[in-house]
C-alpha cells in the first residue's frame, strides 16, 4: 500500500505521518520525487482502510494498494488450479461440469422425472431448491426440509450428487447428506453464513451478488477459505445494470478475469443471468468460449407449470439438444465433459 502527498509538505508533517503507521506495525520508506513524496508500506496492509488513512490526514493526496485484499483466494499465493470434487464429480483440472435441475423442488415425480432426463443428457449433478429466496414474501418458499428430502430421493434414483441453497445458518443441519451447499446470490455477504460453511467439510456453490463486483466476490471467498474450507465452486450469474431488456446483465469478462485473479473453478448460470429461456443456449456456447468450467442450468419437465422461474428454464429436451451442442464447444476448447458418477 503506497500513500501519494500533497505538493510541498513539510518534513516534520511527513516523520508524523509515518510515526503514526509505524506504531500500528507497519515499516515504512519513502520515495522522494520532485512534486511528490510517496509513503510506501511494507506488511499486511489487509487491516487498513485505505479510504480513512485519505480522508483523515490532510497531507495525503490518495492512496493505492499494489497487492489485492485476498491472499486465501489469489492465485499468486496458489497458482495451481484448485480442484472440487463435489460428490465424486470434479471441478478445474480441464473438466466441464453441467449442474442441472429445476429451479425449486415441488413435487416427487418432477424432481425424479427430472433428474433422470438431464442425467441421461450428460448434466453429473442435479440441483433443486427446497429454501427458496424470493423477493415478494407472498411466493412460493420451496418446500423446505421436504424439499431436501425429495432431492435427496433423487439422488439416490439416479446416483448425481445435488447441489442445493442455504439461506442461514440455521438450516445447515439438514445439509449433512448434501453434496454441495450453494450460497445464493442474496446471501452472497452475509459473513456469518460464509465463515460457518467455511468451517463445514463440504464443497460451496459461491454466486455473485446482484451488484457485487468481482473483488467482493473473491473477499467472500476468502472468507471461507480463511475457516479452512478450500473446496469453493464460485459462479457468475448476472449483476444488476441499467438495461431492463434481461433480468440481469452476465458479466462474461468475469470468467476471464476471475481465472486470473483466481485459482478456484468458476461456472456459469446463464439462466438466471438472462431470466428468459431462449438466451439459455446462446449464452451456455458462450460460456464455454470464455473458459468456464461448468454451466448451472435450470430445467424443468413443464416449464409452464413451474412453481418459480418457468420463464427461463428450458424443458427436457431443449436442454438435451443443448448438451448435445455443447459437448462438441467443450471438446474444442480442450476440455472433458463430466460424465455422471
Ligand atoms: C438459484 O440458483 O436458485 C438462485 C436463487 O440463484 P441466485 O442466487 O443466483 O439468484
Ligand atoms: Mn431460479
Amino acid at each position: 500500500m503506497l500513500f501519494v502527498l500533497k505538493p510541498g509538505v513539510p518534513r516534520p508533517k511527513i516523520d508524523e505521518f509515518t510515526a503514526k503507521i509505524e506504531a500500528r506495525g507497519f515499516k515504512t520508506f519513502l520515495s522522494t520525487g520532485t512534486e511528490h513524496t510517496v509513503v510506501c508500506l511494507i506488511g499486511n496492509t489487509a487491516t487498513i482502510d485505505l479510504d480513512t488513512v485519505v480522508q483523515t490526514n490532510v497531507i495525503v493526496e490518495y492512496g493505492k494498494r499494489v497487492t489485492e485484499p485476498y491472499k486465501a483466494v489469489n492465485r499468486t499465493v496458489h497458482p495451481e488450479d484448485t480442484v472440487v470434487n463435489a460428490g465424486g464429480v470434479l471441478f478445474g483440472t480441464g473438466m466441464f461440469q453441467v449442474i442441472s435441475g429445476p429451479c425449486s423442488v415441488e413435487s416427487e415425480e418432477q424432481i425424479i422425472a427430472v433428474a433422470k432426463s438431464v442425467k441421461a443428457s450428460g448434466a453429473t449433478l442435479l440441483r433443486g431448491g427446497a429454501f427458496k429466496p424470493r423477493t415478494s414474501p407472498y411466493a412460493f418458499m420451496g418446500l423446505q426440509e421436504e424439499g431436501l428430502r425429495l432431492l435427496l430421493e433423487a439422488k439416490r434414483e439416479t446416483g448425481l450428487p445435488v447441489v442445493t441453497e442455504v439461506m442461514n445458518q440455521t438450516q445447515l443441519l439438514l445439509f449433512e447428506e448434501i453434496d454441495v451447499i450453494q450460497i445464493g446470490a442474496r446471501n452472497m455477504q452475509n459473513f456469518d453464513l460464509l465463515r460457518e460453511v467455511g468451517r463445514m467439510n463440504k464443497p460451496v456453490l459461491l454466486k455473485r451478488g446482484l451488484a457485487n463486483t468481482l473483488e467482493e466476490l473473491l473477499m467472500s471467498a476468502e472468507y471461507i477459505l480463511s475457516e479452512g474450507n478450500s473446496q469453493v465452486i464460485l459462479c457468475e450469474r448476472g449483476i444488476r445494470t441499467f438495461e431492463p431488456a434481461t433480468r440481469n446483465t452476465l458479466d462474461l469478462s468475469a470468467v476471464p478475469l476471475l481465472k486470473q485473479k483466481t485459482h478456484l473453478p468458476i461456472i456459469v448460470d446463464p439462466s438466471h443471468a438472462a431470466g428468459l429461456r431462449g438466451l439459455v443456449a446462446p449464452l451456455a456456447r458462450a460460456a464455454v468460449a470464455v473458459g468456464a468450467d461448468g454451466l448451472m442450468i435450470e430445467t424443468h419437465n413443464d416449464p409452464a407449470q413451474a412453481l418459480c422461474d418457468g420463464a427461463q428454464s428450458l424443458d427436457l429436451t431443449e436442454f438435451g439438444i443443448l448438451m448435445e451442442d455443447l459437448k462438441r464447444r467443450v471438446a474444442f476448447e480442450g476440455k472433458r465433459m463430466g460424465t455422471a458418477v
